[in-house]
This record gives C-alpha cells, structure tokens and sequence, in this order.
C-alpha cells in the first residue's frame, strides 16, 4: 500500500498558528517520506461549521507552501458512506441506539468522569432497544447511536508520543458514532474516511489522542483490522496560561497575519523553530524541508507568547 497521509480541516473556525504547525509537519513529514497526501474538509459539525472556513483554510494552507495531491474530499458530500457502516456495525450488534441527553448522562451520580472531565456514559441503553426504529416508537426520542466498548485494556505505539494505555471502559465508554439527526460522528466519519482513501499514516494534535482507541475499535469491528494507520500525534500550542491556543490567547490566525502583510517566511520561521528547527528571522519552504527532523520536534506543549506575536508583525 502506498503510504497516504491527510490534512484534515475543520471549517468551525479559521486555522491559526497551532493549526498551521501541525499542517506543516505533517506535509514535511510527508514530503521527506514520499507519503501521498489527501486533503480532507471535516465539515459534518452541523452548524458549527461556516463554509468561508473551507476555502480560507485552503488559502491559508497554499500561502504557507503546502500542497496535497488528492482533494479537497468533501466529508458532506459522502454522508451515505457513514450510514452503511453505522448499519454494519449495529446489525452486528456492535452498536445501539441511545436516547440519554447529555444532561441525564451528567445527572446519573453512578457516571465516571475521564481524565478530562468529560462524563463516561454509564451505558444506560445498552441492550434496551432492538432498533433504532423502536427506540424512536417506544420513547418519541430519535436516537443517537453508540459504539459498545469491550471491558478491556487498549495498548498501541504512537510514532511520536510512544507507548499508550488506556482502560476502555473506565477511560473510554461507550461513545456516540451517530447523531440523532442520523449525521455521523467525527471517530466513525474519520475512521471510514482514512480507510476509503487508503490513509495509512495519521498526524495531528494530540488533543486527539484518546480518539485512538475508539477508532481502532471501529477499524477491528468494521473488519478493516489491516488498514489500521501509524499514528503520530505531536503536542499542542498552548498560551501562556498552558491552555490550548485560541481566540483569549489574541488573534493568531493566519488569515489575520496574511491580511496585514506580514511575509509568509516570517510565519514559517517561528512554526521552524517550534519544530525544532534552527532558523533565522526567515525560512523557505525548500529549508524547511531540508531542516525538518521529527526526531528534534519538542516533546513538550509549545508556548505562544504575546511577544511572538509582536515579533511577527515587527517590521523586518
Ligand atoms: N478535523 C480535526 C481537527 O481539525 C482533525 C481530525 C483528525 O486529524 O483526525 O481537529
């Protein structure tokens, strides 16, 4: 198999300075290493997404030197291929449907909380419907649908971050693989898109990291256990108060910086150094390409600072 990797956007918002590092490592990556590359809109978040993001991320990717050789593929323009393996995986009984809100799943006292906060659902309505259809006549609900997780400990190698564990049903649970309006979730939707387009090498943030199980669980149970990606997730941007980087942080959206002028080598230059590079106050792509060693990438959250941002728009 021809290792294909993938740029995957979310138009919800505008890429910024964290976005654009983990794109451009992953296309220097991909590069040195000769891996196709597919770009990929995530565009199934309802009404969170604003298509101006899609093409103002494709202009923001094109500014900074990266290309791709397959795409955009357009997530919204294939949602039946989400829904015939939603069907596969609930006749297999691999899945259910389930008819809790969020607010009851925070209000049952038995519910465990993840490492993040966020409430492991208690499996209220495992075995308690026999389809989705019953479950929409028995409680006039329509159901979401969730992936069963097995009572099991999940162990993989991350390229990058090295040995994980995770307890599946303690750190996991059972998660939601379709939304009540029928649209699918993002670990069923990525899991069948990598595996459609032969992704077999995934980079990104990782914010994501605990996404591994549960797409590897739906590789397995899909049958697709021989497409299973390498995954390499790289730390986040955070700000100075250590939390991932966003609008509190000030405006670091390429976008901006691209509309007040700033020389693209000036960007490059910073997201160089935070890749480990050494670099002066400008950088080509072709340098980068040179420079960049995922063995020098820094292992811990890079920091961005009011005075990087100062730096950025300071006349050279
Ligand atoms: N679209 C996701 C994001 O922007 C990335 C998903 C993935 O790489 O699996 O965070």
């Amino acid at each position: 198999m021809i290792p294909t990797t993938r740029l995957a956007p979310s138009p919800t918002g505008a890429l910024h300075l964290g976005n654009a590092r983990t794109f451009l490592a992953t296309w220097l990556l991909a590069r040195q290493k000769g891996f196709r590359v597919i770009l990929r809109i995530e565009d199934l978040d309802g009404p969170r997404v604003k298509p101006q993001f899609t093409q103002q991320a494709i202009d923001d990717l094109t500014w900074l030197g990266i290309d791709w050789d397959e795409g955009p593929v357009i997530q919204s323009e294939q949602v039946h291929v989400y829904y015939h393996a939603v069907q596969q995986l609930l006749e297999a009984k691999q899945a259910y449907p389930c008819v809790c809100t969020r607010k009851e799943i925070e209000q049952a006292s038995s519910a465990p909380h993840s490492e993040d906060g966020s409430t492991i659902y208690p499996g209220t309505c495992r075995n308690r419907f026999d389809s989705v259809d019953q479950a929409y006549r028995q409680t006039g609900k329509r159901p979401a649908v969730r992936f069963k997780v097995p009572p099991t400990r999940f162990r993989y190698e991350d390229q990058f971050a090295g040995v994980r564990s995770f307890d599946l049903q303690e750190q996991i649970g059972d998660f939601v693989i379709a939304k009540p309006d029928g649209s699918a979730a993002y670990q069923l939707a990525v899991v069948v898109d990598d595996a459609r387009s032969g992704v077999n090498q995934v980079i990104r943030g990782d914010d994501l990291i605990d996404s591994v199980p549960r797409q590897v669980l739906l590789y397995q149970s899909l049958g697709w256990d021989n497409l299973i990606p390498h995954y390499y997730h790289l730390p986040l941007v955070v700000g100075p108060d250590g939390r991932r980087l966003a609008k509190r942080h000030g405006d670091s959206r390429l976008a901006f910086y691209r509309q007040s002028g700033v020389c693209v080598d000036r960007i490059r230059a910073l997201l160089a150094r935070w890749l480990g590079m050494d670099c002066d106050d400008s950088i080509s792509i072709d340098q980068c390409l040179t420079g960049f060693d995922l063995k020098k990438v820094p292992r811990d959250p890079i920091v961005f600072s009011p005075r990087d941002h100062e730096w950025i728009l300071r006349k050279s």
